[in-house]
This record gives C-alpha cells, structure tokens and sequence, in this order.
C-alpha cells in the first residue's frame, strides 16, 4: 500500500474515507475487491493523485469502472516500488543462495567423478601384479569399485538434473527482476529502474569528470486527449510516443523509461546537452507531423505533441537537482507554448516553425 494511502488510513478520518470510498464504489456500481478499494480510497481521500485523475477519466468518459481498469490503473499508478524492492531483495538473495548451492553441487560432482576413476586406475595396477590371493582380493575390490562408479553415476545424473533444475529457478528469478523494473504498458523501463539508473549515471559521471544529461519529456493536453478520444486510445498514443522516446534512448548507453503517467525521461551519460537537444527534437518533429488513427475504426485522430526540458549534470549534484533542473526546463516549454524543447539555465527553447 502506498505511504499516501497508509497515512490515510492512519488519520483521525480513515473510518469516514472509507465508508465513502465504499459508498463511492456502490455508485458506480464497482465490486468491492481490496485493489478497487485501494483505488477508490485514492479517489476519495487523495483527490490530486494520478489515480484519483485516472478513476475521473474513466468515469467522465462514461465507461464502467471494471476489474480490468482497476488492474491497468494500479499496474501504473499505484506505487509498486514496495513490491517490487521486496522482489528484488529476494531475488538477489535467493540468487546468491543459489550460486553458492550450485558451486557446492559441481565440487560435489567432481570430487566423486574423481574418486571413481582413482579407485578404477588403482584396481587396474593391482590387478595386473601379484599372486592368486592378492587377484582374488582385488577382484572383490574391482566388484565393489564398479558398485560404486555406478552408483555414483546414478549421483551424478541426479546432482546434474539438481543443477539443471537450480539454473532454471534463476532464470526465472532473472525474468521477475526484469518485470519489476518493467513498465507494463510500454515495455519501458519503469519509475524505480530509473531511478537507479540515474543514480548510477551520477555516480559515473562525477567519478570521471564526464557530461551527463537528463531530458524528460510530457505529452501536451493530453488529459483533454483523454476526454475527447478514451483511456484506451489514450494507452495507445502512451504507447506510440513510448515507442519513439524508446528509440532515443536505445542508442548506445543511453537509458530511457516511462517516468510516470504519460511522462517519459532519457538519460544520455557521456553526452552534452546539445546532442540531446538534437535528438529530443527530432523526436518531438517526429510525434508532432504524425496524424494519429484510431485502430478499431480507422478514425482520424489528429496529432499530438510533446514538450521536453533538458538539463545537464553539475559534479557532485544529488540525482534529484538533475531531475529538478531538467523538471523546470520542461516547465519552461509548457509555458512557452508547448511542442518545445528547452534547456535547462540557458534557457533557450526551439520549435518546429
Ligand atoms: P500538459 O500539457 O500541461 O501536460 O497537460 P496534460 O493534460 O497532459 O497534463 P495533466 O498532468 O493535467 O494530465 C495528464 C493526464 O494524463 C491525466 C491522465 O488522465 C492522463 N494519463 C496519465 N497516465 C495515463 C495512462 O496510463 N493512460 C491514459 N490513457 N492516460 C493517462
Ligand atoms: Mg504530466
Ligand atoms: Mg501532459
């Protein structure tokens, strides 16, 4: 649950939000499953939350508030940072768990297929000397020593399959990972993966004294999108514009992600801000001259633009004064008119003529 919500529930009003988020899920005829009640607590008693915006959208469009949407909602809003960096913490753990099992498993493998072939060598040299009693003695120890080889080939296949069996299990482990630093709309790199890719990016870039820039970047009036054409059109254009900002950033080590909603950032490490400039423009030319169709009906939807600000990295600056920084340069091109890109301090800003 999120801190949002936990103090909510913690406040002298929880009682009075919760009956009326249950009387809120009654009007609109919403079942009430503890992920809806979660939602619908959210529309209540965080009104300026992403997901109080989201219920709105849905129910101005007139649609009913289904399971489904509820899911798709928390899927993206609902802070999933708790789940999944209990996940990750798990997953990490059992993964070390499991290499330190399996290195045991193979020096186990070893040692016995060793063993057998030095008893085997062994019974070979004695076999091929001495009188008829020694023969006889090593011919029991040879009996015995075949015993045991197949016995330990029968280990060995079954610490094999163990091994197999442990390789997969990581594997799978290795896709959770990856699904928790997922955005599951856009196939993006989430909020968290980018937080700590940024961080990481910082670190970097102060310890070799190299340029670091950060753009993000918001679709315009898309809430009035929301309103004209639907939520679902609406994932589709989030889709679209994550398919273009994911180009950008899948260029060499570039990292780009969903940041929020319909928010997307890139980071560029090892780059000035101009080179992003060039890229976030020929990014927002692309989406701008771009008319969109409605798939179902083929219907003309017009086109959409995006604004984006862009800020370079100061040494020895937290993370969050780079995101600051390049947060006031977009809002430095909502404020412009839209359809820009801006830099950071500098202040400039460019559009398409
Ligand atoms: P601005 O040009 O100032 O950015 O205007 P805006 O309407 O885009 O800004 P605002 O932040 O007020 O609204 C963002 C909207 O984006 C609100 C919400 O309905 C919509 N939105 C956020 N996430 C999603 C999503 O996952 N799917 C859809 N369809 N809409 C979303
Ligand atoms: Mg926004
Ligand atoms: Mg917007």
């Amino acid at each position: 649950m999120s801190s949002e919500l936990d103090s909510i529930l913690r406040s002298p009003k929880a009682y009075l939000w919760a009956r009326k988020a249950i009387e809120a899920m009654e009007t609109h005829r919403v079942w009430p499953t503890a992920l809806n009640f979660e939602l619908w607590l959210h529309y209540v008693a965080a009104k300026d939350s992403e997901v109080a915006a989201e219920i709105n959208t849905v129910i101005n469009s007139g649609e009913h508030f289904t399971d489904q949407m509820g899911e798709e909602i928390a899927s993206h809003h609902l802070p999933a940072a708790k789940l999944s960096g209990e996940i990750l913490t798990a997953g990490k753990n059992l993964s070390k768990e499991l290499d330190v099992v399996s290195r045991a498993i193979e020096t186990a493998r070893e040692t016995s297929e060793l063993y057998g072939q030095q008893l085997a060598t062994a019974s070979q040299s004695l076999g091929e000397q001495g009188d008829q009693s020694v023969r006889t003695m090593v011919e029991t120890l040879s009996n015995a020593t075949q015993k045991v080889r197949e016995e330990n080939q029968a280990l060995e296949t079954q610490l094999a399959d163990t091994t197999d069996e442990l390789g997969r299990l990581r594997e799978h482990l290795e896709q959770v990972r990856r699904d928790a630093m997922t955005d599951a709309l856009t196939m993006l790199s989430n909020r968290k993966a980018f937080d700590e890719s940024l961080e990481r990016a910082c670190e970097a870039s102060d310890a070799r004294g190299a340029p670091l820039t950060l753009a993000v970047v918001d679709i315009d009036h898309f809430k009035m999108f929301n309103d004209t054409w639907g939520h679902q059109t609406g994932d589709q254009v989030i889709r679209y514009v994550a398919s273009v900002i994911g180009r950008v950033g899948g260029e060499g080590v570039r990292f780009s992600a969903r940041y929020g909603g319909e928010e997307f950032a890139v980071i560029f490490p090892g780059e000035r801000s101009d080179v992003a400039l060039a890229a976030l423009e020929q990014a927002r030319e692309e989406i701008s001259s771009r008319t969109l169709k409605r798939r179902s009906t083929n219907e003309d939807l017009g086109a959409i633009t995006i604004s984006t600000g862009i800020a370079e990295h100061r040494r020895g600056d937290p993370p969050v004064a780079l995101l600051e920084s390049a947060d006031g340069a977009l809002y430095a091109s909502k404020r412009a008119g839209r359809n820009r890109t801006s830099l950071a301090d500098i202040g400039s800003s460019t559009r398409a003529a």
